[in-house]
C-alpha cells in the first residue's frame, strides 16, 4: 500500500485531517495557481503518488503550463507512480567525466571460443546442437532454482526473507555470433518472436510460475557476458518489483478512469507525435514523457492484449519490424553498436485474469551524448529522484532522424 502522508516539512504546516480530493468530476476544492496557500495543496497532491495528482493538474490549462523545453521540472511516470527530474539546459555543461570505449571491432560470424555458438561446448561440458534458427536452454549458472526448501526467515519484523523458486533460460537469437537484432531480417526476428511466445506459454503452464520476464542485455556496458546475441528468460514464483508496480498502477488507473492507461497513453502520443519515434499497424514506439534514460523508448501494442501469445501472425511480424526499426535507429544514432537493456512486460502467469495487462517492451540504453559518453545513475538519482538532461522530445526527434535506410 502506498504511503500517502506528506513529508514532515509539509505535515507540520497542514491540518493532518485533510481529506484527499474526490474522484475525477467531483473535486472537493480547486487549485488555481502556484502561489500563496494553494501551493501547499498542490504540493501535497504532487508528493502523493496516487492518481489524485491528475485531479490536481486538471485545474490547469495549457496557459498555466511551464515551458518544458526550457525550465527544470519534474514529470510524473504513471506506470511506476514516481517522478523524474528534467533539466533541459543542463546538457550544455562541459563534460570532463568518464569516456567509455566501445568495442568497434567486427565480430566473426562464428567464434570457436563462444559458448553460445552452434556445436561449441559450454562450461558445464554440454555441447550445443548445430542449431539453424533460435536455440533455448536452461541457464548453466541460474540465479533461481526450480526447487528450494520451504520456510521463511523473520527477525523482529525487520529482517524478512522467503524462498523464491524459478527457472532461468537462455535463448540465442540465431546461429550467427555477429547478428544483432538490428542486423537480423524481419523474418528472422519473426522466428525469434515465435520462440519468445513458445517459452512464455510453456513456462506459464508451470503451476509455480507467476511471472515470465524476457530481457536482453546488449553490450559489455550493460553487463552482457557474451556478445553472441541472446536474451535471458527468468520465470519467477512471484511478480517482480517493476511489473508488480505497473500491475497496481494499471489496475488503479482502470478503476479510476474506466480505461487502460497504456491504451490511452499510446493513442495520445500517436496523435501528438512529438515523442513518437515510429509506428506501424500494430505497434507504436515512443520516448515516454517520463523517460529517465536519455534515449529510453517504450514499444506499445496498439491493441489491448496481455502478451505476445495473443498476437496474430500479422501482429508478430509487425512486432518483429518494430524491434528491427528501433534497434537500427539506435545503432545509427551514434554510429556504434548501441548498448541497452530491453525487456517485455506481459500478463502475469499466476492464474488470475489480469485483463489490465497491456503488452509492451522497454528499451533502457545508457548512452547520453556520443558512442563513448554514458549516463550514470548516481548522487541525487540514487538518493533523491532520477534526472535527465536532454528532454524526451529532443531525444525522440534525434531518433526519428536516425532512421536512415533500414536494411
Ligand atoms: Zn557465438
Ligand atoms: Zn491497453
Ligand atoms: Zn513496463
Amino acid at each position: 500500500m502506498m504511503c500517502e502522508r506528506p513529508p514532515r516539512s509539509l505535515r507540520s504546516r497542514l491540518p493532518l485531517t485533510r481529506e484527499p480530493p474526490k474522484a475525477a468530476g467531483g473535486r472537493s476544492h480547486a487549485i488555481s495557481n502556484w502561489s500563496g496557500r494553494n501551493v501547499f495543496e498542490t504540493v501535497v497532491h504532487i508528493v502523493n503518488t496516487s492518481y489524485h495528482v491528475y485531479d490536481a493538474f486538471q485545474d490547469f490549462n495549457a496557459m498555466d503550463l511551464i515551458k518544458i523545453n526550457e525550465h527544470p521540472h519534474v514529470r510524473f511516470n504513471p506506470l511506476l507512480r514516481e517522478w523524474v527530474q528534467v533539466s533541459p539546459k543542463r546538457s550544455d555543461r562541459p563534460w570532463q567525466g568518464q569516456i567509455e570505449t566501445l568495442a568497434r571491432e567486427q565480430l566473426p560470424q562464428y567464434d570457436p571460443d563462444c559458448y553460445l555458438c552452434p556445436g561449441n561446448t559450454r562450461v558445464d561440458g554440454r555441447k550445443n546442437p548445430q542449431y539453424e534458427s533460435t536455440f533455448a536452454f536452461d541457464n548453466d549458472f541460474p540465479a533461481l532454482a526450480p526447487s528450494v526448501p520451504d520456510g521463511h526467515y523473520a527477525e523482529s519484523g525487520l529482517l524478512l526473507a522467503r524462498p523464491e523458486r524459478g527457472i532461468c533460460r537462455v535463448l540465442c537469437f540465431s546461429p550467427s555470433h555477429d547478428r544483432t537484432l538490428s542486423r537480423m531480417s524481419g523474418a528472422e526476428i519473426g522466428g525469434l518472436v515465435d520462440a519468445w511466445i513458445a517459452e512464455y506459454v510453456s513456462l506459464a503452464k508451470e503451476s509455480h510460475i507467476d511471472y515470465v520476464t524476457i530481457f536482453e542485455n546488449r553490450g559489455a556496458m550493460m553487463g552482457a557476458s557474451n556478445p553472441h546475441p541472446h536474451c535471458q528468460i527468468w520465470a519467477t514464483a512471484t511478480i517482480p518489483n517493476e511489473p508488480a508496480k505497473e500491475v497496481a498502477s494499471l489496475m488503479a488507473y482502470r478503476d479510476r478512469h474506466g480505461d487502460c492507461l497504456l491504451c490511452a497513453y499510446m493513442k495520445m502520443e500517436t496523435r501528438l507525435k512529438e515523442r513518437l519515434v515510429f509506428e506501424n499497424e500494430e505497434f507504436a514506439i515512443i520516448v515516454p514523457f517520463w523517460a529517465v534514460w536519455p534515449f529510453e523508448t517504450i514499444v506499445i501494442s496498439r491493441s489491448h492484449i496481455g502478451s505476445m501469445a495473443a498476437l496474430e501472425e500479422c501482429g508478430r511480424n509487425e512486432l518483429a519490424f518494430a524491434l528491427k526499426n528501433i534497434t537500427w535507429r539506435y545503432d545509427n544514432l551514434f554510429g556504434c553498436p548501441f548498448p541497452y537493456s530491453m525487456g517485455f512486460h506481459q500478463r502475469p502467469t499466476d492464474g488470475r485474469e489480469h485483463d489490465e495487462s497491456h503488452l509492451h517492451a522497454h528499451f533502457y540504453p545508457p548512452l547520453l551524448r556520443s558512442a563513448n559518453i554514458r549516463k550514470f545513475m548516481v548522487g541525487f538519482e540514487m538518493l533523491g529522484t532520477p534526472q535527465r538532461d536532454i528532454t524526451p522530445e529532443a531525444a525522440a526527434s534525434r531518433l526519428r532522424e536516425a532512421g536512415g535506410t533500414i536494411a
